[in-house]
């Protein structure tokens, strides 16, 4: 780009429409694959470190595009988000996960799975209604399910929040905050809220064996889960060593590589009939 104002504009311009561009063809691209069905769900195990028995699932979302490139969620549910298009993708995850609940428990592997949910899809009108339905409509346990949700979109509107929240107990649903203690929120919502898991968030599992500060944050966390009675997950667990020291600080349920990636039910099902990691 040239120095001078002018050109120094134009070269912005033409910058920002290349964004717009790009947008515009991901958002198509996304309303492609969830006509054309190349979304899936993975599902990565939770396992008890002591046992290293499978406790639970979590489901996460996949997209293999026709060209056979795998895009990850992190790239596009940020603009489904903002588009509103996670509507639609979250209710494609919640049919393929009470489907595939279903199909567990008929395989005698029943065992809890999480979804993630994203702000907008939380903060719809008849949220909480819709998931009750598809639980019903499939006679699944709603124990069974469990929705992992953000500090973030508790913090939306809080009033709808502890509503859908309040609601989503009553069914006999779980609600776990995701990635606990990178959001911006007071503490207090977790006396308000009724909240069952905290998932202690991978940036501080990383590198908790040498920075002493993420040791001491996870330490909080678990003091603090311990004393609020709600339960734990360690997730991002790659080393032996970091589960030894989450074991040891009090946290024995971990998610991460060490165990297992997350992977399609088809390749999952000789661990679920095992009930264990190998
Ligand atoms: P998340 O919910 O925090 O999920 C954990 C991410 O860490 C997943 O990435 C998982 O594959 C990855 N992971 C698991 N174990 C390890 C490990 O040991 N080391 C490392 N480095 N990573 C590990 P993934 O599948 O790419 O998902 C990224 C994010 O996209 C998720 O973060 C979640 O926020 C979002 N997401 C995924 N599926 C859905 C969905 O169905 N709906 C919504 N709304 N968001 C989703
Ligand atoms: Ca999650
Ligand atoms: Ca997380
Ligand atoms: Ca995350």
């Amino acid at each position: 780009a040239k120095q001078d104002g002018k050109n120094r504009y134009h070269f912005f311009a033409s910058e920002i429409e290349e964004i717009l561009l790009a947008r515009n063809a991901l958002d198509r691209d996304l309303r492609i694959a969830l006509d054309e069905s190349e979304f899936a769900v993975a599902y990565q195990p939770k396992v008890d470190a002591r046992s290293g028995r499978i406790v639970g699932l979590e489901a996460l979302l996949r997209w293999c595009r026709a060209d056979g490139v795998q895009v990850s969620p992190a790239d596009f549910i940020p603009l489904a988000e903002e588009t509103g298009m996670i509507v639609q993708i979250g209710s494609f995850v919640l049919d393929q996960v009470c489907r595939d609940l279903v199909e567990l428990t008929a395989a005698g592997c029943a065992m809890r799975i999480s979804m993630n949910i994203s702000g907008k899809e939380f903060q719809e009108e008849g949220f909480a209604t819709r998931i009750a339905a598809a639980l019903d409509a499939g006679g699944i346990a709603p124990a069974l399910l469990e929705l992992e949700i953000t500090e973030g979109t508790l913090m939306g509107d809080i009033e709808r929040s502890r509503a859908n929240l309040l609601q989503l107990k009553r069914t006999g649903v779980s609600i776990s905050i995701d990635d606990f203690g990178t959001g911006y929120s007071s503490l207090s919502y977790l006396k308000n809220f009724p909240i069952d898991v905290l998932k202690i968030d991978q940036s501080f599992v990383r590198d908790m064996l040498s920075n002493t500060q993420d040791a001491s944050i996870i330490s909080a966390i678990i003091h603090l889960a311990n004393s609020l009675q709600i339960a734990l997950v360690a997730e991002g667990v790659e080393q032996e060593g970091q589960a030894a020291a989450l074991a040891a600080m009090g946290c024995s349920t971990m998610q991460g590589y060490l165990y297992a990636r997350p992977m399609p039910l088809t390749l999952l099902w000789p661990l679920l009939k095992a009930g264990r990691v190998p």
